[in-house]
Formats: C-alpha cells, sequence, structure tokens
C-alpha cells in the first residue's frame, strides 16, 4: 500500500525566490496525497505548476500517454496563494483528464465556478477558465461534511479560523491518516475543538505555522498560527507528527532550520515542510 504526500508548494501568502529561501522552497501552498493509483490534491498555489509539468514529463514513461489523468482537487479556501497555480496546471488543458474540485469555504450563493471565472478574469487574466479542455467539475459542500472521492478513501472536513473562511481536510486510507489544516488562527489557551476533533490519533498534520508564538501578537486577526499551536493540539489530540507548513516568506532558511531543531524536540518526528518532500504514512 502507497499513502503518501508530497509538497509542490510550502509557502504562505506569496510566492518568494532567491538565495534566502530556496531550501525549503518559494512556491504557496500545493499537495498530492497518493492513495495508491489515487491523486488527491490539495490546494493549487504557485506549486501546482510543478506538479503539472512532472506528470506531462511522465506521460509515455511511467504512464502511457493515451491514459486520462483524473484527480480531485480540494481547496482549503481560495485567497490567491492557494489558487494562483490553477491556469499554469498543464493537465487542464488535455481533454482526456478529468478533474473534480471541490470548495467548502464559500457562503450561500457564491459558487466555486463563479470564483474561478472572476479570478480568471480579463483586465487580471487574459483567458477564462473555460479555457481549460479537461472535464471539469466544480463541487460545493459545507465544511463539516465527509467526502468520498473514492472507494476506501474518506475525507473529513472541518471549519477553520480565517477571513472569508476556510476548511480544514483528514484523509482516512488503509488504516492511516493525514490532515491539512491550513490557513486558520488559534484563540491562545482555547484549543480549537473543531481541530482536535478532526486531528484525534493522526498520523501526519500539517499545520499552519505562519507565525512562532513570540511573533503571534504583532498578527493577531490575520488568520494564521503557530508551529508550537500545532505542537499543543498534536500532544492534545493523540496526533504523531507535525508538518511545520505555511512558512512567512520572512521566514528564512535559516529561520526554519532553528524550528525543525526545536520542533524536532518538541515532538520527535516532526518536520518542517519544503517543496519536494514526500512523506509517506502506510
Ligand atoms: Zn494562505
Ligand atoms: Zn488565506
Amino acid at each position: 500500500m502507497t499513502f503518501s504526500v508530497r509538497f509542490w508548494g510550502v509557502r504562505g501568502s506569496i510566492a518568494c525566490s532567491g538565495p534566502r529561501t530556496a531550501r525549503y522552497g518559494g512556491n504557496t501552498s500545493s499537495l498530492e496525497v497518493r492513495c495508491d493509483e489515487r491523486m488527491l490534491l490539495f490546494d493549487a498555489g504557485t506549486g501546482l505548476r510543478y506538479l503539472g509539468n512532472e506528470l506531462i514529463k511522465n506521460e509515455g514513461v511511467s504512464r502511457p500517454a493515451s491514459l486520462p489523468l483524473e484527480a480531485d482537487l480540494f481547496l482549503t479556501h481560495t485567497h490567491f496563494d492557494h489558487v494562483a497555480g490553477l491556469p499554469f496546471f498543464k493537465p487542464f488543458f488535455k481533454s482526456q483528464n478529468r478533474f473534480r474540485l471541490w470548495a467548502g469555504h464559500l457562503v450561500e450563493g457564491m459558487t466555486l465556478r463563479r470564483v474561478l471565472g472572476e479570478f480568471m478574469m480579463s483586465p487580471l487574466f487574459p483567458v477564462p477558465p473555460q479555457i481549460f479542455r479537461a472535464r471539469m467539475e466544480y463541487r460545493e459542500f459545507k465544511a463539516g461534511e465527509t467526502l468520498r472521492p473514492a472507494e476506501g478513501i474518506a475525507v473529513r472536513t472541518t471549519l477553520l479560523n480565517h477571513p472569508d473562511g476556510a476548511t480544514g481536510y483528514r484523509v482516512d486510507y488503509g488504516g492511516h491518516s493525514i490532515c491539512y489544516l491550513t490557513d486558520t488562527e488559534h484563540v491562545p489557551g482555547a484549543p480549537d475543538r473543531n481541530i482536535l476533533g478532526l486531528i484525534a490519533g493522526a498520523d501526519l498534520v500539517i499545520y499552519d505555522s505562519m507565525y512562532t508564538d513570540a511573533e503571534y501578537d504583532a498578527y493577531v486577526g490575520w488568520g494564521h498560527s503557530t508551529w508550537q499551536e500545532g505542537v499543543r493540539l498534536c500532544r492534545a489530540a493523540g496526533a504523531k507528527r507535525l508538518a511545520v507548513f505555511h512558512h512567512d516568506p520572512e521566514h528564512d532558511d535559516d529561520m526554519l532550520d532553528g524550528i525543525a531543531r526545536e520542533v524536532e524536540k518538541e515532538l520527535p518526528g516532526s518536520i518542517v515542510a519544503r517543496d519536494g518532500l514526500v512523506v509517506a504514512v502506510d
């Protein structure tokens, strides 16, 4: 059995390049979860473009070129850093492919199709989503529902605390679990009960660690959390490992090295996510 996550983008808010962020990477949120043959994608930040290029490259090599690509793409929400890669994902431009896009944070009456249509609209963007040749399905749900994208895969969801709303996810497959919780703000001293319920006993918790506890006071109300709160939540819920994620663009590689040492002490086996890292939980 294969159950793994590959990080294609780990940065929050805005992509960043240059030598200070080269080792952990500067692409914004994008994850590829593999449940054996099945591909589940989470968020569509700038990292998604690199996944698309890899999938195209593998056509006719590790995968027959005639075989359609099929995947579910779950969005935490639709802030720029989580959707910026969508128009640049090459598999969307092949008519044989099929994708289902999911969002659970939209207010009543708003649809994902409409949000993306307004995002990819002149004069902000030259072409609309209708340019995609793949079969695209847009699905809304209410955060809190459980989704079943394929036999044997359960995707539980919960509402996060973020401006405009966001959805947290937990994927259960083959007796293991990966949780993805970004963008969310904590209330100091009052652990988020929705999150505690979702991550109970999980193998891996990927968590919004935009700030440190020391920085947090300056960013109350901005919709983000800290790696230390991630540790506290994992401990309280009996989750095994934390992946520090959604790094502040101002946090350079040396600072993230420091956080990696700290988090390993606090919750052994935990990691600081970086572009290209693969973590298997099977
Ligand atoms: Zn974000
Ligand atoms: Zn956001």
